[in-house]
């Protein structure tokens, strides 16, 4: 329930074309939730539907105020970081954005902590907003996206033993150089084949993939194709190749998009060598990443 001083504003509803293997078209609504204190909470709602019926309805939640990992390609380093959330907190925006969106028809909600901030570095929050949510609605099932800033805080989460219907580790290149450059907290290539060897074990795991950017001239080169193929080969791992969503941020960094041909032949490299790999994005500008929302108002 929410008090008096708290408020859920709609400031963004769109809809889409995607490439994605699940779904061909998106409608978004992204919100703001204004919190006792005012603070400013970003979170998404987005329809999927395939051949137009409705899949699913995902929500991409915020963990923390602001971000302090400082992806270059991401809008949300750009809001100023000034706390985590707690597990109540969020989970009292996740009930009230159920509560509006849902309907008897609806077969699955997933709840995703795949807005601002970095679950790894939160993991007893996760671990306990996953039981918050699947006792509020049966239909729930929990994503976590992560760049693996910390893989204790991962192991943490993992060992848990909790239902991840989908953990998505997001990376931006393979090389030392463009690793830090573009993702300074991030998991390393080298850990990152260490984990890929743990996830596989793990029986609460539903799905993994790799959410990996394509970003012209840093991330798309023959290494990065050769370094993604000695750690995925035949691990049953999909590749899911992400097309840069130009913000702010990727702009004053001068970072760009490949083209379209270009993803789908990196995507192919991969499907050739063994690795189940789709490409994802809507091919245009529709601002609605985690960050663009409190940036732009
Ligand atoms: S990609 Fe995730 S971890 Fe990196 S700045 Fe954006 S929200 Fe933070």
């Amino acid at each position: 329930m929410c008090t008096e001083n708290e408020k859920l504003s709609l400031i963004i509803s769109r809809e889409d074309v995607f490439s994605s293997r699940y779904f061909d078209y998106q409608k978004s609504d992204k919100y703001i939730y204004y919190n006792k204190h005012n603070e400013q909470i970003e979170v998404g709602v987005y329809t999927h539907y395939l051949s137009a019926t409705s899949t699913d309805i995902a929500i991409d939640l915020s963990t923390m105020i602001g971000c302090p990992m400082k992806c270059l390609f991401c809008q949300s380093a750009s809001v100023n970081y000034e706390r985590n959330l707690s597990s109540d907190e969020i989970a009292v925006i996740a009930k009230r954005i159920i509560k509006n969106h849902i309907h008897k028809n609806t077969k699955q909600i997933t709840c995703s902590l795949q807005g601002i901030g970095e679950p790894s570095l939160i993991p007893e929050t996760v671990i306990d907003l996953y039981q918050q949510l699947i006792n509020y609605d049966k239909r729930v099932k929990y994503s976590i996206s992560t760049i693996g800033a910390s893989i204790d805080g991962l192991n943490k989460i993992i060992n848990s033993g909790i239902k991840i219907d989908n953990l998505q580790i997001t990376k931006c290149g393979t090389t030392n150089i463009v690793e830090k450059e573009l993702t300074p907290n991030g998991i390393s290539i080298a850990k990152l084949s260490e984990l890929i060897k743990e996830i596989i074990k793990r029986h609460n795991i539903k799905k993994a993939k790799l959410n990996y950017i394509l970003i012209k001239g840093k991330t798309d080169s023959k290494e990065d194709l050769q370094n993604l193929i000695a750690i995925f080969k035949n691990r049953g791992i999909a590749i899911k190749i992400s097309y840069l969503n130009e913000t702010e941020c990727s702009t004053k960094y001068g970072l760009l998009p490949t083209s379209y041909n270009e993803a789908i032949l990196f995507s192919s490299e991969l499907q050739e060598n063994g690795i189940d790999s789709y490409v994802f994005g809507s091919f245009k500008n529709i601002a609605i990443s985690c960050g663009q929302l409190l940036t732009k108002k």
